[in-house]
């Protein structure tokens, strides 16, 4: 395969340490303020409390629109209905259950083939198999549903659904799968170039509920063949997405944060199946980004709340990597009151897939000393600096209206 290599492209350091689910700003946002989870992590986080605060007020608000109680256009119903969608998905048994008694035999080169068009059926642009280093997994869960004294869990859940009470937030989390399936599922460049709008927030929703879907329905799969899988979405993490994808050869970490692939740029969202289903492994791959990020910026360039670093890589529980302010880019999202994908839009790597930009990529990537040019050659093409496209008619008349 091509571009494949013996390591992935991050630079280990030291020990790995695992990451504990409860200090992503996401699960931060949405604690409770003076609920005993909310005391008890800021007890151990006590420089947290102060942004964590600003985090959740940013939070609270968003909810208050999206249960339509300070509704004021129909632009801002337009991400509850993919984002909810995405909720009912992350239920345990959704994610997880029972498996087969009856273990079919599978041959695994023949097996990760057919996983592999299985997923493409089931949406995912992008399939690779990699070994799930455990490293990646989280040690604790903090993210929502299913907490009591959650308040996450509205608009999606009414306080914590019938038979998930036992679930608690904090509960360590014990994966012993062998393989991690990952899929990349692509945002659709013109809705997405809205950002931060409520229709890129619909398109980013449409895409974790896209991804989601289909990576529930291939746990259903392998675990009607007789073996052991769990889906990774949105919604209901197990793993560390990112690294798990660049172990397999999806792509690799650039520095906007997100993993970037040599066919979708960082245009897209990812979801993950990790099983015991005997699966041959594909390699990581070295694609240049690394170097291409290196000359480039231009996502830190753009980026409105100066979350993206614009010097060098840092260690990060022992991996050298750039390392996004991942508060700072929540904040931003809080005052727009919407997802912003700005540095996925301005990447010179998220192009559409034609013959020109997938020869321009294949010439990025084997070619280091063109690499200046085509980001030059990127700016003279595209502009330096990102252009807001205007938002769809269909996409409501309030949100057209201000933004045109
Ligand atoms: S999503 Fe927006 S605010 Fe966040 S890092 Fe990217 S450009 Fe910056
Ligand atoms: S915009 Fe440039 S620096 Fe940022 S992730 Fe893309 S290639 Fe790397």
């Amino acid at each position: 395969m091509a571009h494949e290599v013996e390591r992935p492209t991050y630079e280990i350091v030291g020990p790995i340490q695992r990451y504990d689910e409860r200090d992503n700003v996401f699960a931060r946002e949405a604690l409770l303020p003076g609920s005993p989870e909310e005391r008890e992590y800021h007890s151990r986080h006590p420089k947290l409390a102060k942004i964590d605060r600003r985090l959740a007020d940013h939070f609270f608000e968003g909810a208050q629109k999206s249960t339509g109680e300070e509704q004021q256009a129909p632009s801002d119903a337009l991400p509850a209905s993919t984002f909810r969608a995405v909720s009912s998905l992350a239920l345990p048994d959704a994610v997880d259950g029972p498996v087969s008694p009856r273990k079919v035999r599978v041959a695994p080169v023949e097996m990760a083939r057919n996983i592999k068009s299985l997923a493409r059926s089931l949406g995912a642009v992008q399939v690779r198999i990699g070994p799930l280093n455990p490293a990646w997994i989280y040690t604790n869960r903090g993210v929502w549903p299913f907490f009591d004294d959650y308040r996450a869990n509205p608009p999606a859940f009414d306080g914590v659904p019938q038979g998930y009470q036992g679930l608690n937030y904090g509960d360590p989390i014990e994966i012993d799968h062998r393989f991690a399936i990952s899929m990349a599922f692509p945002q659709n460049p013109r809705l997405i170039a809205t950002s931060p709008s409520k229709t890129s927030s619909f398109e980013i929703g449409r895409v974790y509920a896209a991804s989601a879907l289909a990576s529930v329905e291939l746990g259903n799969y392998i675990r009607a063949l007789g073996y052991p899988a769990r889906a990774h979405h949105l919604r209901n993490y197990g793993v560390l997405l990112v690294p798990v994808a660049v172990d397999s050869g999806l792509g690799e970490l650039g520095r906007c944060g997100y993993l970037m692939s040599k066919e979708l740029g960082a245009n897209f969202r990812l979801a993950c199946v990790t099983t015991d289903l005997p699966l041959a492994t594909e390699k990581p791959v070295d694609l240049g980004v690394q170097d291409f990020c290196e000359k480039c910026l231009k996502c830190a360039k753009n980026c409105p709340s100066a979350a993206i670093p614009t010097r060098g890589k840092v260690v990060v529980r022992g991996v050298r990597r750039w390392q996004i302010d991942a508060e700072k880019c929540l904040l931003y999202w809080g005052s727009q009151r919407a997802a912003c994908a700005i540095c996925q839009v301005v990447c010179p790597w998220s192009k559409p897939p034609t013959l020109f930009h997938r020869s321009i990529a294949e010439l990025a990537v084997r070619f280091p000393a063109a690499r200046r040019l085509l980001i030059q050659a990127d700016d003279w093409v595209y502009g330096a600096g990102y252009k807001r496209a205007s938002v769809p008619d269909w996409a409501g008349s309030r949100e057209s209206m201000a933004e045109s």
